[in-house]
Protein backbone atom coordinates (compact mmCIF):
# COMPACT_ATOMS: atom_id res chain seq x y z
CA UNK A 1 0.00 0.00 0.00
CA UNK A 2 1.16 3.65 -0.62
CA UNK A 3 -0.48 6.87 0.58
CA UNK A 4 -0.53 10.22 -1.39
CA UNK A 5 -0.61 13.75 0.05
CA UNK A 6 -3.17 16.03 -2.10
CA UNK A 7 -0.28 16.57 -5.02
CA UNK A 8 -0.35 12.77 -5.49
CA UNK A 9 3.05 12.56 -4.02
CA UNK A 10 3.87 9.14 -1.89
CA UNK A 11 5.88 8.97 1.17
CA UNK A 12 8.86 7.23 0.28
CA UNK A 13 11.60 8.38 2.66
CA UNK A 14 11.88 9.52 6.10
CA UNK A 15 14.81 11.25 7.46
CA UNK A 16 15.37 11.07 11.07
CA UNK A 17 17.16 13.72 12.96
CA UNK A 18 18.18 11.97 16.23
CA UNK A 19 20.41 14.85 17.94
CA UNK A 20 20.05 18.53 17.71
CA UNK A 21 23.44 18.51 19.11
CA UNK A 22 26.88 18.92 16.74
CA UNK A 23 30.57 19.08 17.32
CA UNK A 24 30.55 21.62 14.39
CA UNK A 25 29.48 25.21 14.27
CA UNK A 26 29.46 25.65 10.63
CA UNK A 27 28.30 29.13 10.06
CA UNK A 28 25.55 28.74 7.13
CA UNK A 29 23.72 26.16 9.40
CA UNK A 30 24.85 26.23 13.42
CA UNK A 31 26.21 29.84 13.72
CA UNK A 32 28.22 30.25 17.14
CA UNK A 33 26.71 33.35 17.99
CA UNK A 34 23.48 31.62 18.16
CA UNK A 35 24.06 28.00 19.07
CA UNK A 36 26.96 29.37 21.59
CA UNK A 37 27.31 28.11 25.79
CA UNK A 38 23.72 29.66 26.13
CA UNK A 39 21.96 27.59 23.53
CA UNK A 40 19.25 25.45 24.95
CA UNK A 41 19.44 21.91 23.39
CA UNK A 42 16.80 19.10 24.46
CA UNK A 43 17.03 17.30 27.38
CA UNK A 44 17.97 13.49 27.25
CA UNK A 45 14.50 12.54 28.22
CA UNK A 46 13.12 14.96 25.47
CA UNK A 47 14.68 13.47 23.09
CA UNK A 48 13.28 9.78 21.41
CA UNK A 49 14.95 6.79 22.16
CA UNK A 50 16.17 4.15 19.38
CA UNK A 51 12.73 2.04 20.57
CA UNK A 52 10.49 5.43 19.97
CA UNK A 53 11.89 5.85 16.47
CA UNK A 54 11.92 2.23 16.00
CA UNK A 55 8.26 2.06 16.28
CA UNK A 56 7.82 5.13 14.05
CA UNK A 57 9.51 3.37 10.92
CA UNK A 58 7.58 0.01 11.41
CA UNK A 59 4.82 2.36 11.17
CA UNK A 60 5.45 3.74 7.86
CA UNK A 61 6.37 0.36 6.01
CA UNK A 62 2.79 -0.72 5.07
CA UNK A 63 2.74 2.86 4.43
CA UNK A 64 5.06 2.41 1.33
CA UNK A 65 8.42 3.57 3.01
CA UNK A 66 11.43 2.62 1.60
CA UNK A 67 14.29 5.07 2.69
CA UNK A 68 15.27 6.34 6.11
CA UNK A 69 18.03 8.77 6.39
CA UNK A 70 19.75 9.16 9.97
CA UNK A 71 20.77 12.86 10.24
CA UNK A 72 20.93 15.60 12.65
CA UNK A 73 22.98 17.88 14.01
CA UNK A 74 25.72 15.17 13.88
CA UNK A 75 24.50 11.82 14.19
CA UNK A 76 27.08 10.22 14.88
CA UNK A 77 27.54 12.21 18.36
CA UNK A 78 24.63 9.57 19.64
CA UNK A 79 25.43 6.67 21.58
CA UNK A 80 25.23 3.14 20.67
CA UNK A 81 24.15 4.14 16.97
CA UNK A 82 24.59 0.99 15.39
CA UNK A 83 22.22 -0.21 17.83
CA UNK A 84 19.40 1.85 16.39
CA UNK A 85 20.58 0.70 12.70
CA UNK A 86 20.93 -3.05 13.86
CA UNK A 87 16.78 -2.21 15.03
CA UNK A 88 15.81 -0.93 11.98
CA UNK A 89 18.03 -3.27 10.14
CA UNK A 90 15.56 -5.50 11.54
CA UNK A 91 12.58 -4.77 10.70
CA UNK A 92 12.88 -5.04 6.81
CA UNK A 93 16.43 -6.91 4.86
CA UNK A 94 15.21 -4.19 1.77
CA UNK A 95 15.25 -1.24 3.99
CA UNK A 96 17.63 1.33 2.28
CA UNK A 97 19.56 3.03 5.35
CA UNK A 98 21.88 5.87 5.14
CA UNK A 99 23.13 8.32 7.00
CA UNK A 100 24.16 12.10 6.71
CA UNK A 101 27.31 13.28 8.77
CA UNK A 102 30.46 15.43 8.98
CA UNK A 103 32.55 12.49 8.77
CA UNK A 104 34.74 13.39 11.78
CA UNK A 105 33.87 10.49 13.58
CA UNK A 106 33.18 8.23 10.85
CA UNK A 107 36.83 6.35 10.61
CA UNK A 108 35.74 5.34 14.19
CA UNK A 109 32.04 4.06 13.52
CA UNK A 110 32.08 3.04 10.33
CA UNK A 111 32.89 -0.53 10.72
CA UNK A 112 30.06 -1.61 13.23
CA UNK A 113 27.42 0.78 11.27
CA UNK A 114 28.09 -1.46 8.50
CA UNK A 115 27.55 -4.64 10.34
CA UNK A 116 24.57 -3.29 11.61
CA UNK A 117 23.02 -3.13 7.91
CA UNK A 118 23.85 0.43 7.32
CA UNK A 119 23.77 0.67 3.14
CA UNK A 120 25.28 3.71 2.49
CA UNK A 121 26.20 7.34 3.85
CA UNK A 122 26.66 10.81 2.63
CA UNK A 123 29.58 12.82 4.17
CA UNK A 124 29.60 16.67 4.34
CA UNK A 125 32.79 18.37 3.04
CA UNK A 126 32.57 22.30 2.26
CA UNK A 127 36.34 22.93 1.64
CA UNK A 128 39.36 20.41 0.84
CA UNK A 129 41.59 23.92 2.19
CA UNK A 130 42.52 23.51 5.54
CA UNK A 131 41.98 27.05 6.89
CA UNK A 132 38.73 27.23 4.60
CA UNK A 133 37.32 24.03 6.22
CA UNK A 134 38.39 25.43 9.74
CA UNK A 135 37.09 28.69 9.03
CA UNK A 136 33.83 27.21 7.53
CA UNK A 137 33.12 24.98 10.13
CA UNK A 138 34.17 26.64 12.82
CA UNK A 139 36.26 23.51 14.42
CA UNK A 140 39.83 22.81 14.52
CA UNK A 141 39.31 19.72 12.58
CA UNK A 142 40.83 19.05 9.33
CA UNK A 143 39.80 17.58 5.64
CA UNK A 144 41.91 15.21 5.91
CA UNK A 145 40.15 13.40 9.14
CA UNK A 146 37.23 13.70 6.86
CA UNK A 147 38.73 11.86 3.71
CA UNK A 148 40.07 9.08 6.08
CA UNK A 149 36.59 8.33 7.65
CA UNK A 150 35.09 8.36 3.57
CA UNK A 151 38.24 5.62 2.96
CA UNK A 152 37.12 3.30 6.36
CA UNK A 153 33.45 3.66 5.12
CA UNK A 154 34.78 2.71 1.36
CA UNK A 155 36.79 0.04 2.51
CA UNK A 156 33.91 -1.39 4.89
CA UNK A 157 31.96 -1.62 1.61
CA UNK A 158 29.25 1.26 2.96
CA UNK A 159 28.13 3.14 -0.24
CA UNK A 160 29.76 6.82 -0.36
CA UNK A 161 28.59 10.33 -1.66
CA UNK A 162 29.88 13.52 -0.76
CA UNK A 163 27.92 16.85 -0.30
CA UNK A 164 28.96 20.39 -0.53
CA UNK A 165 27.45 23.41 -0.18
CA UNK A 166 28.48 26.29 -2.11
CA UNK A 167 28.30 29.98 -0.91
CA UNK A 168 28.85 33.17 -2.81
CA UNK A 169 32.31 34.63 -1.90
CA UNK A 170 33.02 31.65 0.90
CA UNK A 171 33.72 28.70 -1.39
CA UNK A 172 33.16 28.82 -4.98
CA UNK A 173 37.24 28.26 -4.88
CA UNK A 174 36.70 24.71 -3.55
CA UNK A 175 34.61 23.16 -6.21
CA UNK A 176 37.78 22.47 -8.23
CA UNK A 177 39.64 20.81 -5.69
CA UNK A 178 36.56 18.43 -4.27
CA UNK A 179 35.87 17.15 -7.54
CA UNK A 180 39.81 16.33 -8.03
CA UNK A 181 39.78 14.97 -4.33
CA UNK A 182 36.45 12.96 -4.97
CA UNK A 183 36.82 11.83 -8.58
CA UNK A 184 40.32 10.02 -7.21
CA UNK A 185 38.10 8.32 -5.03
CA UNK A 186 35.77 7.52 -7.14
CA UNK A 187 32.73 9.02 -5.01
CA UNK A 188 30.40 11.08 -6.35
CA UNK A 189 29.84 14.52 -5.10
CA UNK A 190 26.90 16.81 -5.02
CA UNK A 191 26.96 20.75 -4.89
CA UNK A 192 23.54 22.29 -3.03
CA UNK A 193 22.54 25.57 -3.27
CA UNK A 194 22.93 27.39 -0.02
CA UNK A 195 19.13 27.35 1.41
CA UNK A 196 17.13 29.79 3.41
CA UNK A 197 16.41 27.22 5.78
CA UNK A 198 16.07 27.92 9.45
CA UNK A 199 16.39 31.90 10.61
CA UNK A 200 20.09 32.15 11.97
CA UNK A 201 21.87 31.86 9.00
CA UNK A 202 21.46 35.22 7.49
CA UNK A 203 20.20 33.96 4.32
CA UNK A 204 20.16 36.12 1.15
CA UNK A 205 19.46 35.39 -2.91
CA UNK A 206 23.29 36.95 -3.44
CA UNK A 207 24.55 34.45 -1.06
CA UNK A 208 23.18 31.81 -3.34
CA UNK A 209 25.70 30.44 -6.36
CA UNK A 210 22.92 28.64 -8.47
CA UNK A 211 24.05 24.97 -10.09
CA UNK A 212 23.76 26.66 -13.62
CA UNK A 213 27.15 28.82 -12.31
CA UNK A 214 28.53 25.90 -10.64
CA UNK A 215 28.82 24.00 -13.83
CA UNK A 216 30.05 26.45 -15.90
CA UNK A 217 32.68 26.71 -13.54
CA UNK A 218 33.56 23.08 -13.29
CA UNK A 219 33.20 23.17 -17.75
CA UNK A 220 36.23 25.42 -17.79
CA UNK A 221 38.12 23.95 -15.81
CA UNK A 222 37.35 20.22 -17.00
CA UNK A 223 35.46 20.43 -20.08
CA UNK A 224 32.20 19.56 -20.98
CA UNK A 225 29.21 18.32 -18.65
CA UNK A 226 26.63 15.56 -19.80
CA UNK A 227 23.11 15.40 -17.85
CA UNK A 228 22.54 11.51 -16.96
CA UNK A 229 18.94 10.33 -16.88
CA UNK A 230 17.49 10.44 -13.43
CA UNK A 231 17.47 6.92 -11.81
CA UNK A 232 14.32 7.54 -9.50
CA UNK A 233 11.83 11.07 -9.98
CA UNK A 234 12.29 11.35 -5.72
CA UNK A 235 16.31 12.23 -6.28
CA UNK A 236 17.16 15.44 -4.79
CA UNK A 237 20.27 15.57 -7.20
CA UNK A 238 20.32 15.88 -10.65
CA UNK A 239 23.19 14.00 -11.72
CA UNK A 240 25.93 15.29 -14.63
CA UNK A 241 29.07 13.36 -15.83
CA UNK A 242 32.44 14.53 -17.32
CA UNK A 243 33.65 13.05 -20.13
CA UNK A 244 35.81 10.31 -17.89
CA UNK A 245 32.87 9.45 -16.15
CA UNK A 246 32.89 11.28 -13.17
CA UNK A 247 29.78 11.90 -11.51
CA UNK A 248 28.77 15.31 -10.25
CA UNK A 249 25.36 16.02 -9.10
CA UNK A 250 23.56 19.17 -8.19
CA UNK A 251 20.87 20.36 -5.95
CA UNK A 252 19.62 23.49 -6.76
CA UNK A 253 16.36 23.68 -4.40
CA UNK A 254 16.40 27.29 -5.17
CA UNK A 255 16.66 28.04 -8.96
CA UNK A 256 15.24 24.43 -9.46
CA UNK A 257 13.01 23.56 -7.35
CA UNK A 258 11.93 19.82 -7.12
CA UNK A 259 8.59 19.62 -4.67
CA UNK A 260 6.55 18.01 -7.40
CA UNK A 261 8.50 14.68 -6.66
CA UNK A 262 9.27 15.48 -2.95
CA UNK A 263 8.64 12.25 -1.23
CA UNK A 264 9.84 12.85 2.13
CA UNK A 265 8.77 13.47 5.82
CA UNK A 266 10.83 14.53 8.65
CA UNK A 267 11.17 13.19 12.21
CA UNK A 268 12.81 16.24 14.82
CA UNK A 269 14.94 14.40 17.76
CA UNK A 270 11.83 15.21 19.89
CA UNK A 271 9.20 13.46 18.27
CA UNK A 272 7.41 15.60 15.85
CA UNK A 273 6.49 14.96 12.08
CA UNK A 274 7.37 17.90 9.55
CA UNK A 275 5.96 17.34 6.17
CA UNK A 276 8.74 20.00 4.48
CA UNK A 277 12.33 21.50 5.11
CA UNK A 278 10.59 24.52 5.10
CA UNK A 279 7.64 24.00 8.22
CA UNK A 280 7.42 26.31 10.26
CA UNK A 281 5.87 23.56 12.66
CA UNK A 282 5.82 19.78 12.92
CA UNK A 283 2.79 17.66 14.17
CA UNK A 284 3.98 15.97 17.60
CA UNK A 285 3.81 12.36 17.76
CA UNK A 286 6.35 12.05 21.16
CA UNK A 287 2.81 12.34 23.07
CA UNK A 288 1.26 9.37 21.88
CA UNK A 289 4.19 7.14 21.58
CA UNK A 290 4.90 8.10 25.57
CA UNK A 291 1.08 6.76 26.03
CA UNK A 292 2.19 3.39 24.63
CA UNK A 293 0.41 3.61 20.82
CA UNK A 294 0.95 1.23 18.68
CA UNK A 295 2.49 1.36 14.81
CA UNK A 296 -0.95 1.01 13.27
CA UNK A 297 -1.88 3.91 15.62
CA UNK A 298 1.20 5.69 14.75
CA UNK A 299 0.67 4.60 11.37
CA UNK A 300 -3.08 6.02 11.38
CA UNK A 301 -2.08 9.86 12.98
CA UNK A 302 0.94 9.86 9.90
CA UNK A 303 -1.05 8.98 7.22
CA UNK A 304 -3.75 11.84 8.48
CA UNK A 305 -1.24 14.16 8.63
CA UNK A 306 0.26 12.99 5.02
CA UNK A 307 -3.02 12.97 2.97
CA UNK A 308 -3.28 16.89 4.17
CA UNK A 309 -0.17 17.96 2.69
CA UNK A 310 0.56 20.79 0.40
CA UNK A 311 4.21 21.96 0.83
CA UNK A 312 5.87 23.34 -2.21
CA UNK A 313 7.80 26.16 -0.12
CA UNK A 314 10.65 25.89 -2.84
CA UNK A 315 8.52 26.27 -5.93
CA UNK A 316 6.74 29.52 -4.52
CA UNK A 317 9.58 30.95 -2.26
CA UNK A 318 9.09 34.73 -2.91
CA UNK A 319 6.17 34.79 -3.16
CA UNK A 320 4.68 34.61 0.91
CA UNK A 321 3.68 37.96 2.05
CA UNK A 322 4.79 37.88 5.73
CA UNK A 323 7.78 36.85 7.49
CA UNK A 324 8.07 33.39 7.89
CA UNK A 325 10.19 31.46 10.64
CA UNK A 326 10.93 27.66 9.37
CA UNK A 327 12.20 25.64 11.65
CA UNK A 328 16.32 25.08 12.28
CA UNK A 329 18.38 22.88 9.62
CA UNK A 330 20.17 21.01 13.06
CA UNK A 331 16.90 20.71 14.59
CA UNK A 332 15.06 18.51 11.94
CA UNK A 333 18.05 17.28 9.60
CA UNK A 334 18.98 17.86 6.32
N1 LIG B 1 25.82 17.11 10.57
C1 LIG B 1 25.55 16.31 9.44
C2 LIG B 1 26.20 16.87 8.20
O1 LIG B 1 26.64 18.02 8.22
O2 LIG B 1 26.25 16.14 7.21
C3 LIG B 1 24.06 16.07 9.17
C4 LIG B 1 23.14 17.22 9.38
S1 LIG B 1 23.36 18.62 8.28
C5 LIG B 1 22.05 19.67 8.80
C6 LIG B 1 22.80 17.91 6.75
C7 LIG B 1 23.18 18.64 5.50
O3 LIG B 1 22.52 19.89 5.47
C8 LIG B 1 24.66 18.95 5.36
O4 LIG B 1 25.11 18.44 4.11
C9 LIG B 1 24.71 20.44 5.37
O5 LIG B 1 25.77 20.94 4.60
C10 LIG B 1 23.36 20.82 4.82
N2 LIG B 1 22.93 22.18 5.14
C11 LIG B 1 22.84 22.76 6.36
N3 LIG B 1 22.40 24.03 6.26
C12 LIG B 1 22.20 24.26 4.94
C13 LIG B 1 21.76 25.38 4.18
N4 LIG B 1 21.41 26.52 4.75
N5 LIG B 1 21.67 25.25 2.84
C14 LIG B 1 22.01 24.09 2.23
N6 LIG B 1 22.42 22.99 2.89
C15 LIG B 1 22.54 23.08 4.22
FE1 LIG C 1 26.69 20.42 12.22
FE2 LIG C 1 26.01 19.39 9.91
FE3 LIG C 1 25.03 21.76 10.65
FE4 LIG C 1 27.60 21.60 10.07
S1 LIG C 1 25.87 21.24 8.65
S2 LIG C 1 26.72 22.60 11.86
S3 LIG C 1 28.09 19.57 10.71
S4 LIG C 1 24.60 19.84 11.62
FE1 LIG D 1 10.07 18.99 -0.34
FE2 LIG D 1 9.53 21.23 0.98
FE3 LIG D 1 11.91 20.93 -0.21
FE4 LIG D 1 9.70 21.29 -1.68
S1 LIG D 1 10.60 22.75 -0.28
S2 LIG D 1 11.32 19.77 -2.06
S3 LIG D 1 8.16 20.19 -0.45
S4 LIG D 1 11.11 19.70 1.49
Amino acid sequence: MSIEDSMGRPLRDLRISITDRCNFRCTYCMPREKFGAEHAFLAKQEILSYEEMTTVVESLLPLGLKKVRITGGEPLLRKDLSVFVAMLRGLDSELDIALTTNGVLLERHASTLFEAGLNRVTVSIDAVNVEMFQSITDSKNTPKEVFTGIEKAQQCGLGVKVNCVVKSGVNEQEIIPLVQACSQRKIAVRFIEFMDVGTTNNWNLESVVTGEEMRQQIMNHFGNLKKSPAQHPSDVARMWSLEDGTEIGFIESVSNPFCGNCTRARLSAHGSIYTCLFSESGVDIRSILRFGATSVEVAKLIQEIWTKRKDRYSEIRGEADTERKPVEMSFIGG
